[in-house]
């Protein structure tokens, strides 16, 4: 596990995502970003040992015990990415509109999680606002292709029932949708880097990743 390949994909000067600073919990955070790049996607992620273990989600997460959703293995990123919320801009890699659209905590059911995660099958529950109760991530293909399945548990629903990305498209953070997070994302990002100078505009100020950290610890 590691960020070498996270920072080489990025230009820390021109994105304003975090470049991954050290940050302890005693509790593994658990987050997913819908992420409006080329195409849109969730991205699924599970703090351990330091990172943030990642997942694209094409369709998103399903409640459905009888719905696999492909799931794509990325790179890890950093802790501190889990606050994010905001643009990336064009051109830069993944760029477009990141919304947090869950987050809160999961608790592996494996003994030793980061053997179940090198072994292709790790067992969790989820403790969000939006993704409660018992899940699987299992990989079926080679090192890239897993599926999220749903544990059939009181939190289960069937998908003809109940979508979840359709019933609860916005940001568990700002209430925002993908649209009002474009129009109203204010950065305090520069070509030159970030700007200490605060801006009087009435927008709605992207909350600082410190900020929002805080918020992730308490809650
Ligand atoms: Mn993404």
């Amino acid at each position: 596990m590691t960020l070498e390949i996270y920072r080489k994909k990025r230009d820390f000067k021109k994105t304003p995502e975090p470049k991954g600073n050290k940050i302890k919990f005693k509790k593994h955070l658990f987050v997913i970003q819908k992420h409006a790049a080329s195409h849109l996607h969730y991205d699924f992620r599970l703090e351990l040992h330091d990172v943030l273990l990642s997942w694209a989600i094409p369709k998103g997460p399903c409640l459905d015990p009888a719905v696999k959703r492909l799931a794509i293995h990325v790179e890890d990123h950093p802790v501190d990415y889990g606050s994010f919320e905001g643009i990336i801009p064009q051109g830069e890699y993944g760029g477009g509109t990141v919304m947090l659209w869950d987050k809160g905590f999961w608790k592996p059911l494996d003994a030793d999680p980061e053997e179940a995660y090198h072994k292709g099958h790790l067992r969790f529950e989820l403790f969000a606002e939006k993704l409660k109760g018992r899940w699987d991530l299992v990989r079926f293909k080679e090192e890239k292709q897993w599926f999220l399945i749903k544990y059939s548990d009181e939190f289960a629903k069937k998908l003809t029932e109940y979508d979840i990305t359709v019933q609860q498209p916005d940001s568990v953070q700002t209430g925002q949708s993908l649209d009002e997070i474009a129009k109203n994302y204010h950065s305090s990002w520069t070509k030159k880097g970030l700007s200490k100078s605060s801006s009087k505009k009435k927008v709605i100020k992207a909350v600082s990743p410190e900020k929002l950290l805080n918020y992730l610890l308490i809650y």
